[in-house]
């Protein structure tokens, strides 16, 4: 590209002449940005990644990292992918935005066909928004106005103890005692909590749950399935969220699956729910579902929820949207992501990282720094032994987070869990490299 290009635009011409190229990213980083969930003051500088290309992220200095934590969880693909990034392009040129109510466009509406029928079976809606906490926020707004709408007095939201589900307000709410919370503890609403599932506490969980729904005024329980995310990747079996399902079928209160984390191949099948015979009634997605490239929500429904919102009466219509719900830019990613997840390569990818996620399990399992090994699917979580209590504040994270950006990766430990939660992308030698530094972090750090 010149450095003088011409802009042509509604008939005017412009000439704009790019800046010099300039490098100094992180004085000008510091002077201007706030970045997320970051103590700007004792952080470490940021890394100024200026490209990307598979599973590898590249600095100003040319240095590489092997980003194994999918870039929080959302690349599925690799970086920059020439796929994604034609089709995108191609949207570009064609249709940008517009607006989604009272209008809609051919990439939206491709994507609803092609999405629903891999969802678990009764999925019949899907209503866009832009991220992951909006996705939940709006299964709980379809919740609890599904029996409003109906005249049915049930408005009690169920959540595990150390869930995660966004920074919005709404989910902030239904997150657990994630420590994230307490400037805002008195700003949040009434959610009853029962005990994360984890080994152990199976029976306990079960037991709250029917404790809570026998009182008939439970509208839903909103869930990650088998993963906790950012409770420190916490994970549980099919049978027993098939157990938690059940039991709200049986009492009438919708589940409101939280495949944000989960969706699109992660835990080796394309959702955490197809691991189960119970089917949610809501579900939301993000992160995974344009690849990562763009942000982007789905929440869908059933035919049962959306037909206590279809009604002659305007005052029964869900009351939710945002500028940007259904962008076709995000609409045209997110189907080029479905081609190349269930392009033949792509599974075997999954299925190959499954086996040597295992592989490495078995290997350093029972390892005396280790106070516990476990996997679903493609993410593998190791929790490392420390003196003081497991948490996100835990400094031995700093340790390692550090340990492992010195050696070129990107591992973003949970407190004392390390996870490895790659791009599907990721090859059989920078899996090595990633196992090598975790084995050298278990020799003594
Ligand atoms: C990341 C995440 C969210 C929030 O998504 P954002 O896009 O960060 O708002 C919600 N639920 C789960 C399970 C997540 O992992």
């Amino acid at each position: 590209m010149s450095s003088e290009q011409n802009i042509q635009q509604c008939g005017l011409t412009q000439t704009v002449t790019k800046m010099p190229p300039q490098t100094n990213w992180i004085t000008r980083d510091r002077a201007h940005i706030w970045h997320p969930y970051t103590q700007m003051k004792t952080a470490d500088a940021p890394i100024a990644i200026v490209a990307g290309k598979g599973a590898e992220l590249y600095d100003e200095t040319g240095k590489v990292y092997i980003d194994a934590v999918a870039s929080w969880w959302t690349n599925i693909h690799g970086h920059a992918h020439p796929y994604m990034a034609e089709k995108l392009a191609e949207q570009a040129r064609k249709l940008e935005h517009v607006i989604f109510a009272g209008f809609t466009h051919p990439s939206a509406i491709e994507l609803a066909e092609r999405l629903l029928p891999l969802l678990p079976a009764g999925q019949s809606k899907v209503f866009f928004s832009d991220n992951g906490s909006t996705a939940v926020e709006v299964g709980i707004k379809m919740a609890i106005q599904y029996f409003y709408n109906q005249g049915i007095a049930r408005k009690k939201i169920i959540a595990f103890d150390l869930a995660y589900h966004g920074d919005t307000f709404g989910t902030m709410s239904v997150g657990g005692d994630l420590s994230f919370y307490h400037a805002f503890q008195d700003f949040l609403y009434q959610v009853e909590r029962i005990p994360t599932p984890i080994p152990g506490q199976e029976a306990a969980c079960l037991q709250a749950l029917e404790a809570h729904l026998q009182k008939g005024d439970v509208a839903a329980f909103v869930f990650e399935p088998l993963v906790l995310g950012a409770g420190g990747m916490l994970m549980y079996p099919p049978d027993v969220l098939d157990q938690l399902m059940a039991l709200c079928k049986k009492h009438g209160a919708l589940c409101i699956a939280d495949e944000v984390m989960t969706g699109f191949g992660r835990t080796g099948k394309l959702f955490a729910t197809l691991h189960c015979q119970e089917k949610p009634d809501i579900i939301a997605l993000s992160k995974g579902l344009t690849g990562g490239m763009l942000p982007m929500a789905l929440t869908t429904c059933t035919e049962a929820v959306y037909q206590a919102f279809y009604s002659d009466d305007k005052m029964k219509a869900l009351f939710h949207g945002h500028s940007f719900t259904g962008n076709p830019l995000g609409c045209a990613v997110a189907l080029a992501s479905l081609d190349l997840l269930l392009a033949e390569e792509t599974q075997r990818n999954i299925q190959r990282i499954v086996q040597r996620q295992a592989d490495f399990m078995a290997k350093i399992k029972g390892h005396p720094l280790l106070e516990d090994c476990r996997q679903t699917g493609t993410i593998l979580a190791l929790e490392f032994k420390t003196d003081k209590q497991s948490g996100y504040f835990n400094n031995l994270r700093d340790r390692l987070y550090r340990f492992f950006l010195q050696r070129g990766l990107i591992l973003r430990p949970l407190g004392n869990v390390v996870y490895v939660l790659p791009p599907y992308c990721i090859t059989d030698p920078q899996l090595d490299q990633v196992y090598g530094a975790i084995e050298a972090a278990l020799m003594g750090i």
